[in-house]
């Protein structure tokens, strides 16, 4: 191992565990992983540095793996939360620096919480929140092709362009994108005012030249 390279350990090689050892060895840094079941460790050998069984709510056996020496250790045991606990306790107690802890449940994040687990994640819960965030940002809602190279489109407002007119937004200048109309809830305003302050929903419709269109909404 080269000096100032990274080293991460993985406990608990489920699909969480096996998927958080790929992207970290993609990334260059080193990594052990390690699982109570020798299937699980045979399956991670084929792409981490070192791959190791055992029993992690063992004192004796942590202390070999000298976790103190990481940058970072993630345990991603989920459905043995008693497991979990333990191995969070004992590894904490041996030294490590940082440790990251997957929860299944609000109880078992509160367990790990009190019992020191330096970062907890929830995926389902903060994978849920990330697509609603994503859903949120989605600025264009339909395209549809118009034929002869035009199209038309409805762009939502996010919360970027909140506060924002249609002016400055400048669908309009200098290109042939005109704006047909502009949704608010279930009211329809044709041809609106370019000077109403925008809000987080409203809805936008322009129609142009589709490669307008494009570079416009991409510019927004
Ligand atoms: P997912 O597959 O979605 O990640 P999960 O976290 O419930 O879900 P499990 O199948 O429970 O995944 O995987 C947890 C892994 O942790 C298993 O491979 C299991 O063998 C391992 N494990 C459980 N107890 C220990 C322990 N004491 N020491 C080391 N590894 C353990």
């Amino acid at each position: 191992m080269r000096p100032g390279d990274k080293q991460f350990a993985v406990i608990g090689l489920g699909r969480f565990g096996l998927s958080v050892c790929k992207e970290l060895q993609d990334a260059g840094v080193q990594v052990l992983a390690v699982d109570i079941n020798e299937d699980r460790v045979r399956e991670a050998s084929a792409y981490v540095t070192q791959a190791i069984v055992a029993n992690c709510t063992n004192e004796d056996t942590v202390a070999e793996l000298q976790l103190a020496d990481y940058d970072m250790v993630m345990i991603s045991i989920g459905s043995d939360v008693n497991s979990s606990i333990l191995t969070t306790l004992v590894v904490k107690e041996s030294g490590a620096q940082s440790v990251w802890v997957k929860a299944n449940d609000k109880f078992h994040f509160k367990i790990l919480q009190k019992i020191g687990a330096d970062h907890i994640i929830m995926p389902e819960r903060d994978m849920g929140i990330r697509v609603a965030r994503k859903m949120l940002d989605r600025r264009v809602l339909e395209f549809h092709e118009l034929g002869s190279g035009m199209a038309m489109t409805e762009i939502i407002v996010s919360s970027r362009l909140m506060g924002k007119t249609l002016s400055d937004l400048t669908l309009c200048k200098d290109c042939d994108v005109q704006v047909l109309g502009f949704k608010r809830g279930p009211e329809i305003t044709k041809a609106p005012e370019l000077n109403t302050p925008l809000e987080i929903g409203d809805v936008i419709i322009i129609v142009g030249p589709k490669v307008t269109l494009a570079k416009k909404i991409k510019s927004l």
